[in-house]
């Protein structure tokens, strides 16, 4: 007998995972056009739509958070179709209704996106015309009536993560309440502007060498409002791994970028991506300070976990340095990561407050515990670009909370 398997799910729910042949239909959708009467920056304020829609009488601050958003759109667009079609090991099947003539739309939809990169690779589109026969009318299913007990529950309900990512455990570390926002909540955080400026230039970097980039003017495709000075940082830093000695070792031939693990430890399941693997190495790509390495060798052990090999690297960019592991000094950790592990089972998010970490959290202006602290006064003062590259922001969130697929 033969039995076939689907997963049929959303873009984001796919990230980090792989199967032979992936559908990714309806490309010819348009995305909505946006027509809020008013709009929000909380870096630059608010602004009201004008009131006649034929000449567009907006303000400029108007057009500008207008423009603005939909630039941000557009980059996440491109990178959600990014994810989708990047899910494929074997087979990539793309479907799109044929436009019904108004083609200087086509460019807003997916497909459209695409079409001149499958023209310039060869690939040629398969035409099935509508037939009435083979469209299947749904069918009313009369579904079985079901009788439960039904009990009401008034205790809290334990809320435990389904999936943390690799960099989780290190952000538990270093404050529980802060893992408890990103991961147990879900909360995106309120750093906007600045404060993303390090994780956007650590996935250009990313993107530069699982693609290979080698031109500002290329790399800028992947985030088209980033700053060209980060972008050009980016394309340094990726050519440091490049052409310096001391990465030599961990290029040529038979690496692979960005592959996808997955473990479970207890009743928890972790996935991440590993920069770069080779048939006797692990290397993570760090463009930040390496005074967060004790964060990064919980990483490193889930990596020696999922992915055996001789050695574990953290390839410092910035520094042009290293840093080296064997399996064993990993193991050592594990301890550290049972204690985690208990604290998370057990719902404790205590926070730990501290000057340097809550200055570049993206908690601070709802932190009750940051709120409290003396610590409040000097972060209202500090400007939201503080935490730009080279500063001490550049930490550890910063650069492995991906938020491309590189
Ligand atoms: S502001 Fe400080 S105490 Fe609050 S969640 Fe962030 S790191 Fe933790």
């Amino acid at each position: 007998m033969c039995l076939f398997y689907f997963s049929l799910m959303t873009v984001h729910r796919s990230e980090g995972l792989e199967w032979p042949v992936v559908a990714v239909v309806d490309l010819a959708r348009q995305t909505r056009s946006d027509d809020s009467p008013i709009l929000l920056d909380p870096e630059i304020g608010a602004a009201l739509k004008g009131t006649d829609s034929n000449t567009d009488d907006s303000s400029c601050l108007f057009r500008l958070l207008r423009y603005q958003k939909a630039r941000r759109e557009s980059d996440e667009h491109r990178r959600v179709l990014y994810v989708a079609t990047t899910r494929a090991r074997d087979y990539l099947i793309l479907t799109a209704t044929k436009s019904k003539g108004d083609s200087g739309s086509e460019s807003k939809t997916s497909i459209g996106l695409l079409t001149a990169g499958l023209t310039s690779a060869g690939i040629t589109t398969e035409e099935w015309p509508f037939s009435r026969e083979d469209s299947l009318p749904p069918v009313a299913v009369e579904l079985p009536a079901v009788h439960r007990d039904v009990k009401a529950y008034l205790d809290p309900i334990e809320v435990i993560p389904s999936v943390l990512p690799v960099t989780s455990l290190a952000a538990y570390e270093e404050c529980p309440l802060k893992f408890h926002y990103s991961n147990v909540e879900g909360h995106p955080g309120l750093s906007t502007g600045g404060s993303s400026i390090p994780i956007r230039r650590g996935n250009l970097v990313h993107f530069a060498l699982q693609h290979d980039i080698q031109t500002a003017r290329e790399l800028g495709n992947f985030d088209r409002s980033l700053h060209p000075r980060f972008v050009h940082e980016a394309l340094d830093l990726a050519n440091r791994f490049r052409s310096d000695p001391v990465y030599a070792a961990f290029r040529g031939d038979g690496v692979e970028h960005e592959v996808p693990i997955s473990l479970r430890l207890g009743r928890f399941d972790f996935s991440g991506r590993i920069d770069l693997l080779g048939a006797g190495f692990v290397v993570d790509f760090k463009t930040g300070r390496r005074d967060r390495e004790p964060g990064y060798q919980l990483q490193l052990l889930l990596y020696a976990l999922a992915a055996p090999r001789e050695k574990y690297v953290l390839a410092y960019l910035s520094e042009g340095d290293i840093a080296r592991y064997s399996p064993e000094q990993l193991k050592t950790h594990l301890p550290r990561v049972e204690a985690i592990l208990d604290g998370i089972s057990a719902g404790d998010y205590q926070a730990k407050p501290s000057e340097k970490l809550c200055e570049r959290c993206r908690y601070r202006k709802i932190c009750p515990a940051s709120m409290a602290s003396s610590l409040s006064t000097n972060l209202k003062n500090q400007s939201p670009y503080d935490d730009a590259p080279g500063n001490p922001a550049d930490s550890i969130e910063d650069e492995d909370e991906v938020d491309l697929d590189p």
